[in-house]
């Protein structure tokens, strides 16, 4: 599954799309709107984008063969 946005939390500093490794953000066209999540099915579930949010406002569901390697994110 991909990442889950909370629009009500995010405050648009696109640090998300900056740092994910395969780029399952893409191109975002305005940089001061929420992100959207233009190539979900490329996300590997690295969680690098939930520890770098500053608001909180990403949530990563994990698929089962997935668990076998997650770490996860400390509470914010
Ligand atoms: S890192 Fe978090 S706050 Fe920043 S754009 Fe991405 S979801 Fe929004
Ligand atoms: S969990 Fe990793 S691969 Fe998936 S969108 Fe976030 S940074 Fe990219």
């Amino acid at each position: 599954m991909p990442p889950i946005i909370k629009k009500e939390k995010c405050i648009a500093c696109h640090h998300c799309v900056d740092i994910c490794p395969v780029d399952a953000y893409g191109l975002q066209e305005v940089r001061k709107q929420t992100p959207v999540i233009r190539y979900p099915e490329e996300c590997w579930h690295c969680n690098a984008c939930v520890f770098d949010c500053p608001a909180g406002a990403i949530s990563l569901r994990i698929p089962t063969p997935a668990m076998m390697v997650f770490v996860d994110a400390p509470g914010k």
